[in-house]
């Protein structure tokens, strides 16, 4: 007989695991199934986490040769041990995917190691090492994710030609790094291997990087980047990637609009061009489960596909592709399921960028308050005038609170600056609440902080700040 179940997962990404534990802490007798020897999906193995840990070891690197010295520390200039720092980030995904098993275990979810498929109503064939499985499901989560996105014509090696997943494992820093897309991926990826000695070249069809970000925050982003060593060849596009002999590589780059052919040489090229979701062998067609033009699960308001019974969340439907996103979208699910008001609010969604400095961002844009007519005021307050980001040496970039004229209400914010990650959050609280600028300006900041900044910027939409 068929191992029944109230819920099963597929896919144990950010999406999935955390969907699993919400249903299992509401009660639910829950199964997940995974395809990857390792829990946590993309985010854990082979995304934000892996990053993480290389852009932190990489901006110590940095750091350390090049502030140390106006701080009073004399160090001999930093030498790169590239498979301790590779061996540090495999330790932390290792620790964090290790800590989502643990999870299962604790909270009694039953795991299945295999590709998971709809079998019709209420049934999950899971074929595995151990062959094929069926479990019976009440209900179905499809939270199976992304996959890079590729372009037609290059072929993807992980080696020389490699997506964010090679790019996070190369053996050895390239003298000479392309990076295809001016997006998140790209840009961190970039930014580790440039603070390691490679000569990176950012290719991007768009006139501008970080496309749906803040466009003043982008373009001052792209000066410091540029500062850092980073080219940009922003509005063109990359026509073919031809190996040569000696193992380097050859890209025909074309402007966006169409022209002469020009060359650029590399040693590794980095394909970031976004990311697709990924449904193949999920028998969803067998199923009847309807996708959009893109390719995602089309759900409703509470993540029901058009199958009774079959819901799906994460980069797999529509939205940022986003761990928590995902994660917000996993808890929801599970106690709309349980009978519920699970609710996920995107209007307060941060988004973060993790370079140094940082940006992050939450709610509109000033591009889209302009483009939906809203009347809007802005506070800009830049952390050159902050006493805490001078001692930290970290005075780049600045806050931008946007507020409703008529109501003060915040409609979004965004931060480029050292910790920018960790601040943004009182901005995503204020909002999850429906905060006014002015509740932000009289709410006290410790001193000294770089979150003051955020203060000062909120003081900026009344009577001005203090400090400048
Ligand atoms: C380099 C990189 C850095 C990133 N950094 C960040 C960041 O800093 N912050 C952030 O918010 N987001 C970041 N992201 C995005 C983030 O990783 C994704 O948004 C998130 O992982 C999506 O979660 P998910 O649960 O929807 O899917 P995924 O994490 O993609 O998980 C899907 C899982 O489903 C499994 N699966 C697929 N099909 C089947 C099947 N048929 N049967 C069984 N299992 C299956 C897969 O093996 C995978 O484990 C980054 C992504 C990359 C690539």
């Amino acid at each position: 007989m068929a191992d029944q179940f109230d819920l099963t997962v597929i896919g144990s990404g950010p999406g999935g695991y955390v969907g699993a534990i919400r249903a299992a802490q509401l009660g639910m007798k829950v199964a997940v199934v995974e395809k990857n020897p390792t829990f946590g999906g993309t985010c854990l193995n082979i995304g934000c986490i892996p990053s993480k840990a290389l852009l932190h070891a990489t901006e110590l690197f940095e750091e350390a040769g090049h502030n140390f010295s106006h701080l009073g520390i004399d160090i001999p200039p930093p030498s790169l041990n590239l498979a301790q720092m590779m061996a540090h980030k495999d330790e932390t995904v290792a620790a964090n995917v290790n800590g989502v098993s643990f999870l299962f275990k604790k909270n009694k979810i039953t795991s299945f190691q295999g590709i998971g498929s709809v079998a019709g109503k209420g049934r999950v064939k899971v074929v595995g090492e151990k062959g094929e499985q069926i479990i019976e499901s009440k209900h179905i989560v499809i939270a199976t994710g992304s996959v890079p996105a590729t372009l037609p014509g290059i072929d993807i090696d992980e080696e020389k030609i490699v997506t964010s997943t090679g790019a996070l494992s190369l053996g050895a820093v390239p003298n000479r790094l392309l990076v295809i897309g001016a997006g998140v991926i790209g840009l961190e990826l970039g930014s580790v291997w440039a603070r390691l000695g490679a000569k990176v070249t950012v290719v991007e069809f768009l006139d501008r990087i970080l496309p749906g970000m803040d466009s003043e925050v982008a373009r001052q982003f792209q000066r410091i980047l540029q500062k850092q060593g980073i080219e940009f060849k922003l509005s063109t596009k990359v026509k073919a990637i031809d190996k040569q002999d000696d193992g380097s590589l050859v890209a025909r780059l074309e402007p966006a609009a169409g022209g002469d052919v020009t060359l650029i040489d590399a040693d590794v090229a980095l394909v970031a061009i976004g990311r697709k979701p990924f449904t193949q062998g999920l028998g969803l067609a067998e199923a009847g489960v309807a996708l959009d033009e893109r390719g995602r699960i089309v759900t409703d308001a509470h993540y029901r596909t058009n199958v009774d019974g079959i819901y799906a969340i994460g980069d797999v439907i529509t939205g940022p592709m986003l761990a928590h996103k995902a994660e917000d979208e996993g808890i929801a699910v599970a106690e709309l399921i349980a009978g519920q008001a699970g609710h996920v609010n995107y209007g307060a969604m941060p988004a973060v960028v993790y370079t140094s400095p940082e940006i992050a961002s939450v709610g509109k844009t000033e591009d889209e308050l302009k483009a939906e007519g809203i009347d809007y005021k802005i506070g800009k307050f830049p952390f050159t005038a902050n006493g805490r980001a001078k001692a930290q040496l970290s005075t780049q970039g600045f806050v931008k609170v946007l507020a409703d004229v008529a109501t003060d209400r915040v409609l979004g914010a965004h931060i480029i600056g050292r910790n920018a990650s960790e601040m943004i959050e009182a901005l995503t609280v204020l909002m999850e609440f429906n905060g006014s600028a002015e509740d932000l300006a009289r709410t006290t900041a410790a001193h000294p902080t770089l979150s003051e900044a955020i203060r000062e910027a909120a003081l900026m939409c009344g009577d001005g700040a203090i400090h400048i």
